[in-house]
C-alpha cells in the first residue's frame, strides 16, 4: 500500500535542519505484513534524542531510513501467526523487539535481545528483510518502529497492547521515554523508601525518570539539569531540590540512587561524583561512540559505589508498559507534562533543531 513517511536521507546534515533538510517527505509503498507481523496505522509519534543521534550520526545506522522509534498505533491487519494483539488494538510500539528464545532475553531484560539487536543494526524487521520502498528501492526500518508514517509493519514482537482510555500521545511516549527512563528506576535504580534519588539530564527520558522516582512511595527526588526551564518543570513535578551540575560538585549534592539521562561523559562522571557511599549510579543515556568519561578507580572501591549500566530501562515491555499505564492511569505518573508540542509531519526537520538546541522535552508528531 501507498504511504506518507519521513525518510532520512543524509546523515551529519548541517544545522539548522530547517534549512538543510535532511529529512524528506515522500510516498512509500509499505509491503503486507508477514505471517509473524502487523500493519497499523500510526495515530502519534515522539521526536526522541535517539532520532536526532542517527540525524546527526552519532548512532551510524544505514540510509535512506525511514525515523521514529516512539509511537502508537490501530492494528489494521495481523498475520497468520500473530497472537498477541488483534485487529482494532491499540498498541505502543517498543525499539527493541524482543525474540524470547536468546539467552539475552532470558535475562528479563538485563541485557537487550541479541536478534533483536542485530535486526536494529542493519535497518531490518526481527524477522529479517524490510517492507519498506521508494522507487523500487529498499528504505531501512528504524529500530523496528519506522514511527514517522502514517501506516508502519512491524514484528508483533515489537507491540504491546493498551487499553483505549490511554490516548495516542500518551501511549506513544510509554514506549521509549517512559520505558527507558521508567525503567531505569524501577528495573535497576530501584529506590527504597527513605533514600534520595537523583536524575541528571531532564530531556524525555531524564524527565520521566524524575517523575517514576516521584511516585514510589517514600522517595525523595533531586533533578540536575543546566537549563532552568527544565529544572523549573522537575520542581512543578514534586522535585524536592534542583541544581545545575555545576551547582551539584560544588555543593557536593549526594544521593543514594542516581539516573544518568544527558548522554554524555561529563553528565556521567557528575553522575558518578554526586552517588553517595554505598549507593548506585544507573547510565542509561546514550553518548557518541567515542566519548571516554574519567572517574575516580579508588573512589568507587572507598565509597562502595555501583555503576549499572541499562538499555531500553532494561524493561521488558509486555511487563512494564501495562504497569505504567496504570501509574498513569491512577495519576500517579503524569505522562502528559513530557510533552512539549504536538506536531506534523512536515515539520520534523525543525523538530530535530528543537531537540539538538534543548529547548523541547517531547514533540510528538500526531496524524
Ligand atoms: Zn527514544
Ligand atoms: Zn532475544
Amino acid at each position: 500500500m501507498k504511504i506518507r513517511g519521513a525518510v532520512l536521507e543524509t546523515i551529519g546534515a548541517a544545522r539548522p535542519y530547517a534549512a538543510s533538510k535532511p529529512i524528506t517527505i515522500s510516498e512509500l509503498e509499505l509491503a503486507d505484513p508477514g505471517p509473524s507481523e502487523l500493519l497499523l496505522r500510526v495515530e502519534a509519534a515522539g521526536v526522541c534524542h535517539s532520532d536526532l543521534s542517527v540525524v546527526d550520526g552519532n548512532r551510524v545506522r544505514p540510509v535512506p531510513m525511514l525515523l521514529g522509534h516512539e509511537a502508537a498505533g490501530r492494528v489494521e491487519k495481523v498475520g497468520a501467526a500473530v497472537g498477541n494483539v488483534k485487529v482494532g488494538d491499540r498498541v505502543v510500539l517498543a525499539f527493541l523487539p524482543r525474540c524470547g528464545e536468546c539467552a539475552a532475553c532470558a535475562t528479563n531484560g538485563v541485557m537487550p535481545c541479541s536478534k533483536g539487536s542485530a535486526s536494529n543494526e542493519v535497518g531490518e524487521l526481527l524477522g529479517g528483510g524490510r517492507r519498506l520502498e521508494r522507487d523500487g528501492k529498499p528504505i531501512q526500518h528504524h529500530l523496528g518502529v519506522s514511527g514517522f508514517a502514517t501506516h508502519a509493519v512491524v514484528d508483533h514482537r515489537s507491540v504491546t497492547r493498551v487499553d483505549d482510555d490511554v490516548p495516542p500521545d500518551i501511549a506513544a511516549v510509554l514506549g521509549c521515554a517512559v520505558l527507558t527512563g521508567g525503567g531505569a528506576v524501577i528495573n535497576a535504580g530501584r529506590p527504597k523508601p527513605g533514600q534520595t534519588m537523583a536524575v541528571v539530564g531532564l530531556g524525555g527520558v531524564g524527565m520521566a525518570a524524575l517523575m517514576t522516582g516521584l511516585a514510589q512511595e517514600g522517595v525523595t527526588v533531586i533533578g540536575v539539569d543546566a537549563m532552568s526551564a527544565k529544572l523549573e518543570l522537575a520542581r512543578k513535578l514534586g522535585a524536592a531540590e534542583t541544581y545545575t551540575p555545576q551547582e551539584v560538585l560544588e555543593r557536593r549534592v549526594r544521593a543514594d540512587v542516581v539516573i544518568e539521562a544527558a548522554g554524555n561523559a561529563r553528565a556521567f562522571e557528575t553522575a558518578v561524583e554526586m552517588t553517595a557511599p554505598g549507593g548506585r549510579v544507573v547510565t542509561v543515556g546514550l553518548p557518541a561512540p567515542d566519548a571516554r568519561s574519567s572517574i575516580s578507580p579508588l573512589q568507587l572501591v572507598a565509597q562502595a559505589k555501583t555503576i549499572i549500566g541499562s538499555y531500553l530501562g532494561s524493561a521488558v515491555p509486555s511487563r512494564d508498559i501495562p504497569l505504567f499505564a496504570q501509574w498513569w492511569r491512577e495519576g500517579k505518573l503524569p505522562v502528559e507534562e513530557l510533552i512539549s508540542a504536538h506536531i506534523g509531519m512536515n515539520s520534523i526537520n525543525e523538530a530535530m533543531d528543537a531537540l539538538a538546541d534543548r529547548t523541547a522535552v517531547r514533540q510528538i508528531i500526531v496524524f
